[in-house]
Parts: C-alpha cells; structure tokens; sequence
C-alpha cells in the first residue's frame, strides 16, 4: 500500500472513531488503540509533509497561536431572539404568524443550550472558518480553536451541500467544567464562575493547544446558505445529523402551541438530567417557506420564539445602594448586596433602574430581598420581603447631586432617569462618550480599549473625541501598559477610522436616543452632516419613525456650541461626515412615501434584496397588508389569504418584473 493510502486510511478511520466518540457518544475502540493509531498517522505525516492536510484528525490538538482575531462580517446576520415566559404569551406569538400565514403551522421544539454562538463555513465538505456571533453583523474567526473541539467535523460525510453556513452553540458540559476547576484549584487557581462564560472565553484564547484541553462541544442548530435541498427546519436537522454534526436529539416537531407548552413542561424538569446546561426552550416555525414569508424584525427572527425557563430566585440583605453616571449622564442605581449563590455564579450586584423602581418596591437598606436571575447577566431584585423588614428602617432617599461632580440633577419630564447636566465637566460622561465613539458598533477602533481611553482622559490628552485624531505615540507611549507597538496600533487604529462610514459616525458621535437605526435613517436622509445640523425639529419630525423625542435630540445636540466644534474638527481630521459617492448613486427617492409588501417566492432577485432595494429607493417595507399599503410584490406561492385581504383594500398587486420595470 502507498504511503499515501496509508495515510488517508489512517485519517478516515481516526475521524470516524473520533465521529462515534464524541458526536454519538458511542465508541468502538478504547482510548489506547485510538492513541496508537494517532501516533502512527502522526509519525507519517512527520516524515511526509507533501501529504499535509489542515484538516487532519492529528491536528486537533492545536497549537496555532492567534494574536489578532480577524472580523468577518456574517454571510446573514445572527439574529437575537425574542423571549416568551408563558402559554399566553406563546399563544400571543401563533396569533401574530397566523396573521401572515394561511393555514396549519408546524413548529419544531429544541432545547436553548447556554453557550456561546457560534457560525460555521463549509466548503466542499471542509471545515472552511468558524466566526463568532460577535455583534450578530460580524464576529472574531476562530478557526484555528473550533478546529481543536472534537464533535466539530473537520469532513463532512455522506452527501452534502457544496458550500453552507452551520449555526450552533459551543457549550461546556457541566462535568468538564468540573473537572476543570478541580484541576484550577488543586494548582491554586481561582475557579472559573459558570460553564457557560468559560465556553465564551475559551473561543477568544490565543493559544489553540489551551483550547483543546477543555472539553467543549459544539451543538447544531440552523443551517443556512442555496440550495440546500431541504423544505423545514426538521428536515435541515437531519441533513446536519447525516452530515456528521452533533444535533441534540431532543428536537421535537409538533402542530400545536399545546403540544410546543408539553414539550416546555417535560424539558423544566427533565434538563437537570442533561450534561449541558439549557436555559429554555427555542421554538421555530417548521416550514422553510413560511419562514421566509415571516422574515425578521430589527432584532430577531418573527418565526422563531425563545421561551424562558422559570429563573431561579434566592433572598439576600440589601447592604448599600450606589449610583453610577452614564455616558449620557443618565444615573442608575445599583443595589450592592451581600453576595450569594444564584443559578451558579455568586452575584453581588443588581440593577435598580431608576427612582420610579426604588418607590416601587419601597427597597431599603437592610432589606432582605428576593433576587431573580434570568438569561440576561445582570440580576434583577423582584421584591422586598416585609417579614424581615428592620424596624428602624428608612425610606430610602434618591440622590439629588450627581456622585461624581456634585451637579444637582435633573429629571425630564416623562423620562424615569435622573441626568446629571454637567456635559463637559463630569468625568464618567466624557470618558463613557469617548468609549461610545471607539466601540465596535460604532468606529470601531481597534488598538484603543475602555480602559486606555480612562487613562487618556485622565492624564489629560483627551476630553472629547476629536481630541483622539491629534495623538501622537510619544504622547501616549508613557501611559500604564502601553509599549511601543500598542502605541502604533493605538495610533493605527484611529487613523482607520476616518474610513468608516457617516451613518456610523452618527451613531458615534453620541446623540441622545440615536442609536444604530436611527443613525441609518437621518444618513440616509440628509446624506451630509451640515443638512442634519440645520434641520429643525419639525422638519426632522417628518423623518420616517423619527419621533419628537429624538427630534429635539438632535437639534439640542446640534445647538450647543462645544458640539459644532467637535463636529467642525473631526471633518477637519478627514473623518466621513457625508455619505460616499458609491452609496448615493445607489439610492433614488423614486418610491418615496410608499409602503410595500413583499410576499411569495422571487425568481430574479431574492426577496431580502427586493427588500433593500425598496429601501434604498426611498419606499417602507411593511410586513402585513393594511389600508396603508400601497403595493403588493406579489411573487410565487402568494398565500391565499393575502390576495383576498390585498383585494378587499383595493392595493393593486405587482409582479416581480413590473417592480424591477419601475426602477429603471
Ligand atoms: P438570546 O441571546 O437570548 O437573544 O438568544 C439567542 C441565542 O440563543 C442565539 O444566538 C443562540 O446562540 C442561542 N441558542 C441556543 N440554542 C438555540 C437553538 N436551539 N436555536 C437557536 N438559537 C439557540
Ligand atoms: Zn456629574
């Protein structure tokens, strides 16, 4: 036999042994014979690198080092999902899909594994990258530490699609996890909090090899990409089964909401039993087509629902309250509590939102309180327990000057949070409005961290954000921890941002109540900073969804002199206060004040891009058919029920090529 067979042998049977071990939980031989073969596979591939395969099972033990993760931006988003805590609110939920759909509605039950997300490409059966959800619109890739987890499939078997994304979870089952701190302890490390942010962080690791001493495993829950070959949610399941991924044989497909509240029911109790942890139940509707004809909203899929289960709750004594500033000057009270176990971890803080939250549950130092913890990190307190109330105890007193620069508050009206109104004074707003603009979602500077930016405004080189573009390394190469080379990258990285587009800019800049989709909207309206500085309220008001509030916002924003400034020297620096030329010429105000509906399956362009494309042209996208509706982009498989509803009201109907004809 070649040496070459031999070698190929070697490595199928490796990855079907490593298959039956850890995607079926099933192994045919035993730890040692499985070692004797990786050695001998090993030793071949030594003495003949011309046969070097990335893929190769004897890579799995890592080694790559990575010190910058690259971003890759998601072929589709990585959508959040909306959350249910009960049959009402699950039954709620059917009535919105039966709204849009006609007909009976298949639902698959899965369980929600607590991990980390994570978003794989496969190419010709290869395991091409792996990305992290990251912000849902790009992520950090991680190939070289998913390589190292055992149930990922670095060769598909069987038949597959020549090239799709795989979504799914990296968890860490709770004996490893254990077992890990056992060994932490004994060498007298601290114990790691809870599996599922020693999941998270594992994926962020430089060194691969470290990665693949923890015993992670990767769930599978959505694929996506062309022409797949699959009609439902279950199906596409079992088409990642056949290809080699682990998906969790829990899955369950029913017809009914009662049948989706069973499934919850069985799963509150049963997943004590599971080695991983769950925290709910993620319920999708089954067929791929009504999936499509339900689409997302600006967060989450409408066809998929997340139903939580039932926190756990423990009682501890409310020791102090403390108040922190926001970037914006908002205040929000924190209640420091006498730390205590809860859901795994040991919380010692909890958010109490506001003055209207503290009067609300009349909380008082030296409660005993009832805190619940949820998905969400930050624990939140449910009530008081009267019982044990001190008998010396005191209403609790709002602050009424700002902790950190003394400045009285103030309170908008209709508006639950305190501000502190020292814009250019108070050190939390400048050094938490410098870290909003250097935030990832926003220019994303790499090189520049929070903490830096603490130091820069401390030391003084910086007090707004423009003050970033005129750094020099000398000036920042003494600050703590800094070298030369993050000097550079520090500098490097502002530089770069001059790049990044003005809709995030805007949203950069810290306007009150503008955030990501706002901050798209007035770019795409008034394209250049200058026409935005001089809109009034009223005309900024006739901005599709710009309410008001954020009206007067912006003008309040626009009207302070300090602001102007800043603004006039960023463009100084070469930062993009106008949309580019590339993206105006793709935009046209031709189907301005027009509200569509996309419904049915499309030939030419696909139906996200249709979406775009009325978006980009000026018009609204609406989900359903109303009086409001102007047109309706009737493709193939048009549900029934639409056509009658778009009849009734009189909206005229367009085919895909009328539509395409009127953009010309
Ligand atoms: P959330 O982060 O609470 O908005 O929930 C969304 C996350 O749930 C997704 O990003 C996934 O990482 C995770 N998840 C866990 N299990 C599933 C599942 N079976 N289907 C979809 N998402 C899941
Ligand atoms: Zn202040």
């Amino acid at each position: 036999m070649s040496v070459k067979k031999q070698i190929q042998d070697l490595r199928d049977e490796l990855r079907e042994h490593n298959y039956n071990y850890y995607v079926l939980d099933n192994a045919i031989i035993n730890d040692y014979e499985f070692d004797v073969k990786l050695k001998t596979l090993q030793e071949l591939e030594e003495k003949h690198p011309e046969y070097f395969d990335e893929n190769s099972p004897t890579l799995r033990v890592g080694g790559a080092v990575t010190k910058n993760f690259n971003t890759v931006v998601h072929a589709q988003r990585m959508y959040s999902l909306d959350n249910s805590y009960s049959l009402e609110d699950l039954k709620d939920w059917e009535t919105r899909i039966k709204k849009l759909i006609d007909g009976e509605v298949e639902y698959v039950c899965e369980l929600k594994y607590d991990g980390a997300s994570i978003s794989l490409t496969y190419e010709n059966g290869k395991l091409l990258r792996a990305v992290t959800r990251g912000d849902g619109v790009q992520g950090d890739e991680v190939t070289a530490n998913i390589k190292t987890i055992k149930s990922v499939p670095l060769q598909l078997k069987g038949e597959y699609p020549l090239k799709f994304d795989i979504r799914g979870e990296i968890v860490l089952p709770i004996d490893g996890f254990n077992k890990m701190n056992e060994e932490r302890l004994a060498n007298g490390e601290e114990a790691y909090r809870n599996p599922r942010n020693t999941a998270s962080g594992s994926l962020k690791l430089q060194d691969s090899s470290e990665v693949a001493k923890r015993p992670l495993e990767c769930l599978l829950y959505n694929l996506t990409g062309n022409n797949l070959g699959v009609n439902s949610q279950f199906e596409s399941l079992e088409l990642a089964r056949k290809m080699g991924f682990k998906v969790p044989k829990a899955a369950k497909l029913v017809n009914s909401i009662d049948a989706v509240f069973e499934f919850v029911n069985y799963w509150d109790k049963a997943r004590h039993d599971l080695p991983y942890e769950t925290d709910g139940v993620v319920i999708k509707v089954n067929n791929l087509f009504h999936q499509d004809e339900l689409g997302f909203t600006s967060k989450a899929p409408r066809w998929a629902m997340a139903y939580k289960f039932k926190a756990e709750q423990v009682s501890t004594k409310l020791n102090t309250i403390s108040y922190q500033v926001g970037r914006t000057g908002a205040i929000t009270p924190v209640a420091n509590l006498e730390p205590v176990e809860l859901a795994g971890t040991t919380v010692k803080r909890a958010s109490l939102h506001n003055a209207d939250q503290i009067e609300k549950l009349d909380i008082r130092i030296n409660d005993t309180v009832f805190v619940e913890k949820g998905g969400e990190i930050i624990p939140k307190i449910i009530a008081v327990n009267l019982s044990q109330r001190p008998l010396d105890s005191q209403k609790t007193e709002y602050i009424k000057h700002c902790p950190e620069c003394e400045t009285a508050l103030v309170r908008i009206e209709g508006e639950a949070k305190h501000y502190c109104p020292n814009y250019n004074g108070c050190n939390p707003q400048i050094v938490g409005r410098v870290q909003h603009y250097i935030s990832r979602k926003a220019m994303d500077i790499e090189g520049l961290g929070g903490e830096t930016v603490s130091l820069l405004v401390d030391s003084g080189l910086v007090s707004n954000y423009a003050d970033l573009y005129r750094l020099t390394k000398d000036q920042v190469m003494p600050l703590e921890r800094m070298a030369e080379k993050s000097a550079e990258n520090l500098i490097a990285g502002v530089e770069a941002s001059k790049k990044i587009a003005f809709e995030r800019v805007l949203f950069a800049v810290g306007i009150r109540f503008v955030g990501e989709t706002v901050a798209k909207k007035l770019a795409k309206h008034y394209k250049n900073i200058n026409a935005l500085m001089m809109a009034s309220a009223e005309d900024l008001e006739k901005v599709d969804e710009i309410g008001v509030r954020i009206a007067e916002s912006v003008v309040d924003f626009f009207s302070s002199e300090e602001n102007i400034e800043t603004i006039k020297r960023l463009k100084e620096f070469g930062v993009q206060l106008e949309i580019s030329a590339e993206k105006l010429a793709n935009q046209t105000d031709k189907l301005k004040g027009q509200v569509f509906v996309v419904s049915g399956v499309f030939e030419k362009v696909s139906r996200t891009e249709l979406k775009k494309m009325i978006e980009d042209n000026g018009g609204k996208v609406s989900s359903s058919i109303s009086a409001k509706t102007s047109f309706v982009i009737a493709g193939d498989k048009m549900g029934p029920s639409k056509k009658e509803k778009a009849d009734k009201l009189g909206v005229s109907l367009l085919s895909e090529d009328d539509f395409l004809d009127i953009l010309k």
